[in-house]
């Protein structure tokens, strides 16, 4: 990771620039603040600007040709070091290390910049999983700091969360901080400092990295995630300067444009009485899986109850984006006193139906075919 694929934090990045040019280094060192905002790539960015051999005086930035920046760049540096909160399993026996993940973090490291934690959780597959830093952590980084670094000056330990850790993990660790091994450094990046012990918190050195402002958000996604500025201007406004989750709106709009797509879909060829395309548009949805379905459904009964409403013309009552208003204007019609519940509870039916791991064929293809029934040519 290079200080120029991270935008913003100039600041951050000239202090952290000078400590490494100056020769003051600290053993422990603490980026703090929200989450999603580029903490963790920044002290991937020092890491590899530490251990650069090709800089030369003068440079902001590692050189990305060394042999230790090319082993930043494959995430292979033997003595970079990687500790992140990770989840015990039925099939485990002790609790496991971040070694034990070695594979799952590569693949989400691989082209990151914002970090996130409820999609780092995804990974575990786990309900309601809570990753920790377990105990057994602590003496597996002991025995590693204990060999000497093997290809660069500093051993570097790079720590997501220490926030994570348990009272037991912190005491064991605690040690290793306050007695550093000779060139080893440790580089944190906390979301919730306040739940770290005291006793370590106030043993690194920390440095306080603000949230983006808005502006800034907003230019990032529509430099790098091509959003119109319209659209990037308003998930900006509601991201509160983390990247993250303006991220994370992008995909959460992409997943209703395509459940409103679907939507669309079904009452057309309802319309139509196309059955053999909705046999189609039946599988369609199966295929997207059991959550998505059961999103689809809800998102069904909304739009259903919003289009009775919309006949009422009380505006201020229907909640309905652009989009949906547009396509109301002509649906709205199609529901009325005689079908609304009728609908809504065939959609109903479809999310117990689903929950309850019904075939999704089957139960889409059974909806599609009362929509038929149900839906009602207005009066001309
Ligand atoms: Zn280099």
């Amino acid at each position: 990771m290079l200080f120029s694929e991270i935008p913003g934090h100039e600041d951050t990045k000239r202090r952290l620039r000078e400590m490494a040019d100056g020769n003051k280094l600290p053993h422990a060192l603490m980026l703090e603040g929200q989450e999603g905002i580029g903490k963790f790539a920044l002290i991937r960015a020092f890491a590899q600007y530490i251990n650069c051999t090709g800089r030369m005086p003068g440079d902001t930035d590692s050189c990305g040709n060394c042999p230790s920046c090319h082993h930043y760049a494959s995430m292979t540096h033997i003595d970079t070091l990687w500790i992140y909160p990770v989840v015990k399993l039925e099939k485990m026996k002790t609790p496991p290390t971040s070694d034990d993940f070695h594979d799952e973090w590569m693949d989400y490291l691989d082209g990151r910049i914002y970090m996130d934690m409820s999609q780092w959780t995804d990974i575990f597959d786990k309900k309601n999983a809570v990753p920790t830093i377990y105990v057994t952590e602590s003496d597996s980084l002991i025995r590693k700091l204990s060999f000497a670094s093997h290809t660069s000056r500093y051993k570097i330990v790079l720590w997501w969360l220490p926030e994570r850790m348990n009272v037991e993990t912190a005491n064991k660790l605690l040690k290793i901080i306050e007695e550093p091994y000779q060139d080893t450094i440790f580089l944190m990046t906390a979301n919730n400092p306040a739940q770290i012990l005291p006793t370590v918190y106030s043993r690194v050195q920390r440095i306080k990295v603000t949230p983006y402002p808005e502006t800034e958000v907003a230019q990032i996604l529509t430099s790098r995630y091509a959003l119109p500025i319209q659209d990037a201007e308003e998930i900006a406004r509601l991201s509160h300067g983390s990247m993250s989750s303006a991220i994370g709106t992008i995909s959460v709009n992409k997943r209703k444009a395509r459940m409103f797509e679907m939507f669309k879909q079904l009452m057309r060829l309802a319309y139509q009485r196309n059955v053999i395309e909705l046999r189609q548009w039946a599988a369609d949805l199966a295929a997207t899986g059991r959550e998505q379905q059961l999103e689809f459904y809800s998102y069904a009964v909304r739009l259903i109850r919003e289009n009775f409403v919309k006949n009422f013309a009380i505006d201020s009552l229907v909640y309905m984006d652009q989009e949906e208003w547009k396509f109301g204007n002509n649906f709205s019609r199609f529901i009325c006193e005689r079908n609304v519940e009728q609908l809504a509870g065939v959609f109903n039916s479809a999310i117990t139906d689903i929950a309850a791991n019904g075939n999704g064929k089957i139960i889409n293809l059974d909806v599609a075919l009362k929509v038929i029934v149900l839906l009602i040519p207005p009066k001309s």
